[in-house]
C-alpha cells in the first residue's frame, strides 16, 4: 500500500477538524508518526469546503456550552492565523434584526448569553442599524457584533494541508477507512494498516465508525443540508453579515445574508433534511442503505414531531424555492430581488447528531473515546471557528485516555 502500514495515530477524516486535530497531536507527541486518511481526492470538500466561511463571535450560545468555550477563542485564533500567512479575511462583522416584536425576546436572550461569555456585542437602535449598513432592515432593536468576520474556507484548507506536509503528517488523500481491523490495525481502500491510536473525525461518517469501537450507542447523524443563493455578478454588495434573530431551539440560525472575503453576497444556508449523508444534488452519492435508514429515522420524527421536527421540515421545505428563499431574505435588507438572485451555490451537509434515547438534536460539539480510540461527534457549525482551540482542548481530552 502507499500508505505508511503502521502509525502511532490515524486521523480518519480530513476536514478542518482532522487537519487540525492531526496537526496538534504533531505538535504534543512530535515523536511519534501521524497519518491522515481523506477518502475524496483532496481534504476539505465536504462541510469544511461547502460553508458560508463565517468566523462566528460566539453569543448564540450558554456559558455552559463547548461551542460557548471555544467560539471566541477560535475566531480570534484563525483570525490571526490568516493574519499571519496572508490569508484572505473580511473584519465585516455582523448584524442580528429584528422582523417584529416577536423577535425580541430572542434578540435579548442573545444579548445576555453574548454578555454572559464576554462577546462584545451592542443592543442597537434602527438608526445605528442603518448607518452601519444602510440597506439593513429592522423593526425594532438589534445587535452589531464586530468580531463576526468572513474567510475563504478552501483558502484555510489549503493553508493546514501545507502545514500538515510541513510537518511530517503523512497526508493519504484519495484513501478511504473501510473498517476496524482484528489486533489494533485500520483496514483502508490501500491495504491494512496497523494503528497506534484511531482519531475519527470523519464528518458525517463519525457516527459509523464510532459504532465500531463501542461509542456513539445513543447517537446518529442526521445530515441536513443547506442551498445557497448567490447574487448576480456585479450586484452591490453589503458592508456586514445580515441575520434574523433565530429560533434557539434548534442549531440553525435561519436564512440569512452573508457577505464573503471577496465581496460577493449570498442567501442561505437552508437546512432540509437529506435522505443520504452526501445528498447534495440529484442522485450523486446515492447509497440504498444509508437512505433507507435515514428515510425511516426522518419518518419517525415526523410522526411524532420530536423536538418539533414537522414544523422544521415543513418550513425548510416552503423556502426550499428560490422566490421563497428571497422573500426571507428581503425581510433582512432592501434591493433584495428575485432577479438579483438566480443561481444556486455549492450546498453543504451538515452532519447533525441525534439523539436517539432522548429524540432530539444534540446542540453542543460531542466527543467520546477510550485507550485505543477517540471519535469526534457533532463538529457542526462553528466548528470552522472553532477548529484550533478545539484541536488543543480535544488532544488534552486524547492524553487524558492514552495508556
Ligand atoms: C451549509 C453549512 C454552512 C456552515 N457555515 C459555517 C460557518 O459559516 N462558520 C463555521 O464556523 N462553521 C460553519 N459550518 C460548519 C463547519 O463547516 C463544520 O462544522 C466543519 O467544517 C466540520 O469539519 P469536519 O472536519 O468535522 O467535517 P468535514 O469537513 O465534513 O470533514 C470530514 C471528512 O471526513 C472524510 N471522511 C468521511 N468518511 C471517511 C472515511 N471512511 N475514510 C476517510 N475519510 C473519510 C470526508 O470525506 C470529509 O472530508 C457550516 C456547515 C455547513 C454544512
Amino acid at each position: 500500500m502507499t500508505a505508511a502500514s503502521t502509525t502511532d495515530f490515524l486521523v480518519v477524516g480530513g476536514g478542518i477538524v482532522g487537519l487540525a486535530l492531526a496537526l496538534e497531536l504533531k505538535r504534543r507527541y512530535g515523536d511519534c508518526s501521524v497519518t491522515l486518511l481523506e477518502k475524496e481526492p483532496a481534504c476539505g470538500l465536504h462541510a469544511s469546503g461547502r460553508n458560508s466561511g463565517v468566523l462566528h463571535a460566539g453569543f448564540y450560545y450558554t456559558a455552559d456550552t463547548l461551542k460557548a468555550q471555544l467560539t471566541r477563542e477560535g475566531n480570534r485564533q484563525l483570525a490571526a492565523y490568516c493574519a499571519e500567512r496572508g490569508l484572505r479575511l473580511s473584519r465585516c462583522g455582523k448584524l442580528v434584526v429584528t422582523t417584529g416584536p416577536a423577535d425580541l425576546p430572542g434578540l435579548e436572550e442573545l444579548l445576555r448569553r453574548g454578555h454572559s461569555i464576554g462577546v462584545p456585542l451592542e443592543a442597537i437602535s434602527p438608526e445605528d442599524v442603518r448607518r452601519i449598513e444602510p440597506r439593513a432592515r429592522t423593526v425594532e432593536r438589534a445587535l452589531f457584533s464586530p468580531c463576526t468576520a468572513s474567510v475563504d474556507p478552501a483558502e484555510v484548507i489549503a493553508s493546514l494541508v501545507g502545514d500538515a506536509r510541513a510537518a511530517g503528517i503523512a497526508l493519504l488523500t484519495g484513501t478511504a477507512y473501510r473498517r476496524r481491523a482484528s489486533g489494533g490495525g485500520a483496514v483502508t481502500s490501500a491495504g491494512t494498516m496497523r494503528v497506534g491510536y484511531l482519531v475519527n473525525t470523519a464528518g458525517l461518517y463519525a457516527d459509523r465508525i464510532a459504532l465500531e469501537y463501542g461509542f456513539s450507542e445513543r447517537y446518529r447523524i442526521l445530515p441536513f443540508r443547506g442551498r445557497y443563493l448567490l447574487a448576480e455578478p456585479g450586484a452591490p454588495s453589503l458592508r456586514t453579515h445580515i441575520y434574523p434573530v433565530p429560533n434557539l431551539e434548534n442549531p440553525f440560525l435561519g436564512v440569512h445574508i452573508t457577505r464573503g472575503v471577496d465581496g460577493g453576497v449570498k442567501i442561505g444556508p437552508t437546512a432540509t433534511p437529506a435522505f443520504w449523508r452526501e445528498h447534495y444534488e440529484g442522485w450523486g452519492n446515492f447509497k440504498l442503505g444509508e437512505c433507507l435508514s435515514i428515510a425511516a429515522q426522518e419518518a419517525g420524527l415526523l410522526l411524532r414531531n420530536d423536538f418539533g421536527f414537522r414544523q422544521l421540515a415543513l418550513a425548510e421545505v416552503r423556502q426550499y424555492g428560490q422566490r421563497a428563499l428571497v422573500r426571507r431574505a428581503a425581510a433582512l435588507a432592501d434591493g433584495v430581488h428575485r432577479e438579483g438572485f438566480r443561481r444556486w451555490g455549492r450546498p453543504g451537509i451538515r452532519a447533525q447528531l441525534f439523539d436517539v434515547r432522548a429524540r432530539r438534536l444534540e446542540m453542543d460539539f460531542r466527543y467520546e473515546g477510550d485507550d485505543r480510540s477517540f471519535h469526534v461527534l457533532n463538529a457542526v457549525s462553528p466548528a470552522f471557528t472553532c477548529a484550533l482551540p478545539l484541536a488543543s482542548y480535544l488532544v488534552q481530552r486524547i492524553a487524558e485516555r492514552l495508556p
